[in-house]
């Protein structure tokens, strides 16, 4: 492949796909980068720290090749809570029954099994719900002793050795890093990669706990997937660097009706923030065995597009499946399609939260207006932590965002913010340089043609970051 091509992304909303078998090829991930895909995700509940680097140095070749910053998210496990195992490896649990969970560890049957997480046993009050295998069992607490819950089966099914249990009412005593993840989290780190999605965050402490360890070296992108988190969401969306509409999880302790609310509340809080925020799972899941998604699946798509989402994801579609490529190209044409309806920027529009009363945000409301008032082919942002960048995203505006920074991560990071594209480019030092600089990258980059207007952002004096606080319009010459 010529590394002469040069990627543009025309539509707003980015592209994660999951890496796994199907895609961990030199060639397989060239397809789904030129194909759309703006971040690759790294699932750590699969494969090992070799595998994991292997695809880190693929990626970091092909940003290389194509001179275009890619994101890279390793998505730790967190902890996974399981029964025990059974006699003969299953059992029927009948509607009505009575079952008991306990700490004693010889195997289950009909009447009891091994529960081995005493501070599950600890923290369930009576009445509460646990959910048995993704939540195709259910339980009720009846009554607690020491060391045993004895429940009633409210829905029964078949049960299998080290199935996983649920238990969405409580806030379990839990930190959400086990020391599996903090070992990937230290693996990933040390392998540059630029976001850490964090699993069973309950409360913001879990949020702040994986910040600490991070350091600044990856955002922390919080999956939201317990109930618990949208008791405390506002909070935890305070503290994180973005956020992960993690609908696997979430559906198994929500009922399905509730998903695509949480989804919309996540979505806007997160956008009220200024926060990036992915929407993840089951987006094109017929596509693991098919090369076209169901009608359901495209609405699904568009639905997150038209909620102003910063990124949808693909999982299995893209690393387990048979069509990996046609699934990243299919989510492609549905975001590109929906981004050329009028009813989409109408929607945008009207969903755009009001700047919050700081001078960044005056400045990065005035850019949005000013660029759709005179056409401006782009808005220039200079950049170093990427919060300029971000603040202007917020605003969700028709021109794309160019964002220039010196910081190689901040560029990478940036891949999955909404309409932003990221150059890396050295430090200017006065308003002169900037604006010379901010058209020429337009042009260069193919945003701006001569003749057009861009509008440029910065912040004056030069070099003190969290100063954004002039804007000029400039003619590309
Ligand atoms: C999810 O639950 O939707 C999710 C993205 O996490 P995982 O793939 O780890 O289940």
């Amino acid at each position: 492949m010529s590394a002469r091509v040069k990627v543009r992304r025309r539509r707003r909303t980015k592209i994660i796909a999951t890496l796994g078998p199907a895609s961990s090829t030199v060639e397989v991930l060239t397809r789904l980068f030129l194909g759309g895909a703006d971040v690759f995700r790294l699932n750590f509940s699969h494969g090992t720290h070799e595998d994991h680097a292997a695809r880190i140095v693929l990626i970091r070749e092909l940003e290389r090749q194509f001179d275009r910053p890619i994101g890279i998210l390793a998505d730790v496990q967190g902890p996974k809570l399981r029964v025990g195992r059974f006699q003969g490896g299953r059992v029927q649990l009948q509607t009505g029954q009575q079952f008991q969970l306990d700490l004693n560890a010889t195997p289950g049957n009909v009447r009891r099994v091994n529960l081995p997480h005493p501070e599950i046993i600890e923290a369930a009050s009576i009445g509460a719900t646990l959910l048995l295998d993704d939540g195709k069992l259910r339980l009720r607490v009846l009554h607690k002793r020491a060391g045993a819950l004895e429940t009633e089966v409210t829905v029964g099914g078949s049960l299998s050795d080290r199935k996983g249990v649920n238990v969405p009412d409580v806030v379990l005593p839990i930190p959400a890093l086990t020391v599996k993840d903090r070992e990937d989290l230290a693996f990933a780190l040390d392998h540059g990669v630029d976001f850490i999605g964090l699993s069973f965050v309950q409360r913001p402490e879990d949020v702040a706990e994986a910040k600490d360890i991070a350091a600044g070296r990856a955002w922390i992108m919080t999956k939201v997937e317990k109930p618990q988190a949208l008791d405390n969401l506002e909070a935890i969306i305070a503290l994180s660097d973005a956020v992960m509409v993690a609908r696997g999880d979430l559906g198994v302790e929500l009922p399905p009706e509730e998903v695509p609310l949480a989804q919309k509340r996540i979505v806007r809080a997160a956008r009220q923030a200024g926060k990036p925020v992915v929407v993840a799972t089951q987006m094109l899941e017929s596509m693991i065995t098919a090369p076209a998604p169901t009608r359901a699946e495209a609405s699904d798509v568009a639905t997150a597009v038209f909620e102003g989402a910063d990124a949808v994801m693909l999982s299995a579609e893209t690393a387990a499946g048979q069509f990996p490529y046609e699934a990243v190209n299919m989510m492609d044409r549905i975001v590109a399609r929906v981004e050329l309806d009028p009813g989409w920027r109408a929607m945008i529009e009207a969903s755009r939260p009001a700047p919050e009363r700081s001078v960044a945000d005056a400045i990065a409301a005035a850019a949005r207006q000013v660029a759709s008032t005179v056409g401006a082919a782009a808005i220039c942002t200079f950049t170093d932590s990427g919060s300029t960048a971000l603040r202007a995203a917020r605003e969700r505006p028709d021109a794309p965002v160019l964002s220039l920074t010196q910081s190689e991560a901040t560029a990478r990071r940036l891949a999955v913010v909404w309409g932003v594209h990221a150059i890396v480019s050295p430090d200017t030092r006065s308003m002169s340089e900037t604006v010379a600089r901010a058209t020429k990258l337009a042009q260069q980059e193919g945003f701006a043609p001569p003749g057009s207007e861009v509008v440029v952002i910065a912040g004056v004096p030069f070099g003190q970051p969290g100063t954004t606080n002039a804007l000029r319009v400039a003619r590309v010459k």
